[in-house]
């Protein structure tokens, strides 16, 4: 299905600028609309010049001025990785809530396809593993973490919500651990800490035993994903992922090994309330989405060592 008019909010960001890149190469006209708190530099750089292209610097926890016809709207803006929602709580806190909203009103008037991007830190620290979308979650609701985590559940009661009493066209993606080329070198997130660390021969920063995992989702498949989704006309919610599980130490000596760095690994503190274990069920996914990720950690580990080497020759 192609739409013609979609709205991504969060749209110079790392995923949604990639998004809004398919859109457009697929044929629809893309509004993105930021406030660029955390957004990559030059993330837009390879759609800004496209006609069909527009950028709206706005802060969506504020009404958003988008002029219809609009027959999609993918909701992304928030804080995203733990050192900018730690260091933004109040702001993450309303990105999920009046963002939430303001995204959703759109949707709502113009009788557009809505998708909210959630996250798997909506099963917290979980209990049951791997996690499928029918696991309530483990979430610690007034640890430093739930300004993100309680955010995201809110968005989902918030978009179940709307479905319900307006008959709102809503979907939720539940997003794994996502990495790939157009990371910020300094967003603290595992994959960018790890491969601006070797790239540099700086030591390896894994907090805690590093025996926590992760399951690592490439760019280009997320992506793929939440179009799958918007095309699909289901509900949700469907988890994003790639169900490859890894710990965290794992992930640091393959980057060691991809980049051939002679960094050591240090251990560090532990990040509170670090959920322990983390893996997609994906049975729903393939079935209602037809979608299953086609990169491997170790394929997309090299492609986004490459990109941030390249970079480091640049600058
Ligand atoms: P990102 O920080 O690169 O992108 C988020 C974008 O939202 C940024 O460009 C930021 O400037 C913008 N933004 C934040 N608050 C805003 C506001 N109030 N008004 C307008 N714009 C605002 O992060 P990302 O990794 O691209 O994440 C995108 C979305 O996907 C987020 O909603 C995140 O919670 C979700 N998600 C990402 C992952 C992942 O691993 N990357 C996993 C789960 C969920
Ligand atoms: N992590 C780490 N070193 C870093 C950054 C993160 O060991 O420099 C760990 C972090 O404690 C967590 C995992 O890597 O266990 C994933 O963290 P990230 O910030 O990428 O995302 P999260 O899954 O916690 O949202």
């Amino acid at each position: 299905m192609v739409f013609s008019h979609a709205v991504v909010t969060g749209g110079a960001g790392f995923v949604g600028a990639r998004l809004c890149a398919k859109l457009l190469a697929q044929g629809t006209r893309v509004t993105a609309v930021d406030n660029f708190s955390t957004a990559p530099p030059g993330a837009l750089d390879p759609v800004i010049e496209d006609p069909r292209f527009r950028l709206l610097d706005h802060d969506v926890t504020k009404p958003i001025p988008v002029p219809g016809p609009v027959d999609a709207v993918f909701h992304l803006a928030s804080p995203a990785s733990p050192r900018a929602y730690l260091d933004r709580p109040l702001a993450t806190l309303r990105a999920g809530s009046a963002g939430t909203e303001n995204a959703l009103s759109i949707a709502t008037a113009q009788h557009a396809r809505f998708v909210l991007a959630s996250t798997s830190e909506v099963y917290g620290d979980p209990l049951e593993h791997p996690q499928r979308e029918s696991y309530w979650g483990n979430v610690n609701p007034i640890g430093p973490r739930s300004v993100y985590d309680e955010a995201k559940r809110y968005a989902e009661a918030l978009a179940s919500a709307t479905r319900r009493s307006k008959g709102t066209d809503t979907a939720i993606a539940r997003i794994f651990n996502t990495y790939g080329p157009g990371m910020r070198a300094d967003d603290g997130r595992m994959v960018p800490a790890f491969v601006t660390q070797a790239l540099s021969g700086a030591p390896l920063t894994v907090e805690g035993s590093g025996r926590q995992t992760r399951s690592l989702c490439y760019l280009d498949d997320t992506v793929a994903g939440l179009l799958a989704l918007a095309a699909s006309g289901h509900p949700g919610p469907v988890n994003l992922g790639n169900p490859h599980e890894l710990s965290v130490r794992e992930i640091a000596e393959q980057v060691l090994a991809i980049t051939g760095s002679r960094s050591r690994i240090v251990h560090v503190a532990a990040a509170e309330d670090d959920p322990r274990r983390r893996c997609p069920d994906i049975s729903l996914a393939r079935r209602v989405l037809g979608w299953t990720p086609r990169v491997s950690a170790g394929e997309g580990l090299r492609r986004t060592a490459d990109w941030f080497a390249a970079r480091r020759v640049a600058v």
